[in-house]
């Protein structure tokens, strides 16, 4: 369940979107966050950010969810976009295989730079697009379960699975914290 920005929240956390260029990850998130799709869009160059709240249980949560804005085009995101993350949906185009080989070195940036306690949602999205798939449900699924990765396929398009997808992340973490409070 959702709650208007301005709400009083129990607790703040950050999330990142990482992955190839172009794979939809700003779209994914102007899904969630504002419920818009852009087919040309693209930021100008910098981390942005956007925030949602959520209601997990009886917390209201205020997710900050931060975009690469492209930077990811030069290898420039820095340690500091992945600092004190607690989730993280790292994104790959099943229209694109190499979008998925990049995966790796993706992960091992988040797992160098990011918490320990990361939560990674695997996201292959433009699944509107799965007459032209290049990566298999099977490869992104068994991928995720070797990794201890959640795992979805999604349209930022069509709306499909985003906001399971960020759902997911967000109940997961808020039982890690909530594990730890207690
Ligand atoms: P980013 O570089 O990873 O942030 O990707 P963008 O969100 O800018 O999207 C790159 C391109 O893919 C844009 O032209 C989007 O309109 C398009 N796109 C993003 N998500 C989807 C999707 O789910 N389906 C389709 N068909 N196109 C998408």
């Amino acid at each position: 369940m959702v709650d208007s920005f301005d709400e009083e929240c129990d607790y703040l956390f950050k999330a990142v979107l990482t992955g190839d260029s172009a794979v939809g990850k700003s779209n994914l998130l102007s899904r969630f966050a504002r419920d818009e799709f852009h087919l040309d869009s693209k930021p100008t160059i910098g981390v942005e950010f956007a925030y949602r709240n959520v209601r997990v249980g009886d917390k209201l949560i205020k997710a900050q969810i931060w975009d690469t804005a492209g930077q990811e085009r030069f290898r420039a995101i820095t340690s500091s976009y992945y600092r004190g993350a607690l989730g993280a949906l790292l994104v790959y185009d099943i229209t694109r295989r190499a979008t998925f080989d990049s995966i790796k070195k993706w992960l091992h940036e988040l797992r160098e730079f990011g918490n320990p306690d990361i939560v990674i949602v695997l996201v292959g999205n433009k699944l509107d697009l799965g007459s032209s798939r290049e990566v298999d449900l099977e490869d992104g699924k068994s991928f995720a379960e070797r990794e201890g990765l959640c795992f979805m396929e999604t349209s930022a398009l069509e709306n499909l699975n985003v906001e399971d997808a960020f759902l997911q992340m967000i109940t997961k973490i808020h039982e890690i914290t909530s594990q730890k409070i207690l």
